[in-house]
């Protein structure tokens, strides 16, 4: 469905990024890949899928670096066709002790990234008369949970930047949507789960059961695989006319 396409997954070297890079390349889209850590295992299991691969390792906090990933991406493949704007970082604190570089470095990668991203690939999208942004937003783009301020503010200014993109873009072909996932068990999490087990003396599974018993009353985890599927319909022609919705995928957390 998606060959000779081209999608840019930020964040795509681990996680949820990952998961949608492989369904996208499924589909038969050639991938740029991008992230930290290892690019070598995510760059061949992307290519055992049959497509083109390519990795830019921009840092998403640096605009400088993001217009780099963006000429990149265009020279390698001519245009980006899919977008989707995944990579994002946590930290977990209450405001009056919320360290401020933290709070910058959050609003710059889960954030503003997704602007200077946008405003970059939106030219060649709409001359194309086709084109797809999807943002990796969170139910904290919907709610809230303490101890979450600046990833809870730039997730629900991401919702709000769908909104505005798909608006401005509503009589053309280029669509812009937010999946919005609840729990998803991946590095970003663990970290919360290993300190819920250490502050309150539980095994793993303990503090897996207590973080899903919170908020998800589904108590199971949504998969990258599962987000990989949501992504493949915004990108499929049944997704032409969805535009600026923030799609929960969260075992029910917001239903409440
Ligand atoms: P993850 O930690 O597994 O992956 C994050 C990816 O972003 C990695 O590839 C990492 O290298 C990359 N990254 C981090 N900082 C970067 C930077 N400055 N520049 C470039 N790349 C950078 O996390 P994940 O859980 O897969 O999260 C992916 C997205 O999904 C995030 O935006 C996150 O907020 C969102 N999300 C996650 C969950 C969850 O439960 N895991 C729930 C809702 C939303």
């Amino acid at each position: 469905m998606l060959t000779g396409k081209t999608a840019l997954v930020t964040g795509s070297t681990s996680g949820i990024g990952l998961g949608i890079a492989k369904a996208l390349a499924a589909q038969g889209a050639n991938i740029v890949l991008n992230g930290f850590g290892d690019v070598d295992g995510p760059k061949t299991e992307v290519a055992a899928l049959g497509v083109q691969v390519a990795y830019h390792g921009a840092d998403m906090s640096r605009p400088e670096e993001i217009e780099a990933l963006m000429s990149f991406s265009a020279e390698r493949f001519g245009r980006i066709d899919i977008l989707v704007n995944n990579a994002g970082i946590q930290h977990v604190s209450r405001i009056e002790s919320f360290p401020p570089e933290r709070w910058d470095a959050i609003i710059a990668i889960n954030l503003s990234s997704a602007f200077h991203t946008t405003r970059l690939a939106l030219p060649a999208m709409q001359a194309a008369g086709w084109g797809r942004i999807i943002n990796l937003a969170s139910v904290h783009g919907l709610v809230a949970s303490a101890e979450k301020s600046a990833y809870v503010a730039a997730k629900h200014g991401l919702v709000g930047l769908t909104k505005v993109t798909a608006l401005e873009n509503a009589s053309s072909g280029v669509t812009c949507n937010a999946i919005c996932p609840g729990w998803v068990l991946t590095p970003l999490v663990q970290k919360q789960v290993d300190a819920k087990a250490a502050a309150l003396g539980l095994s793993n599974d303990e503090a897996v059961a207590l973080i899903l018993g919170e908020k998800e009353p589904s108590k199971t985890f949504t998969t990258p695989e599962e987000l990989g599927a949501l992504a493949v319909f915004f990108c499929s022609p049944a997704g032409n006319n969805v535009r600026g919705v923030a799609w929960n995928m969260d075992g029910g957390w917001v239903a409440q």
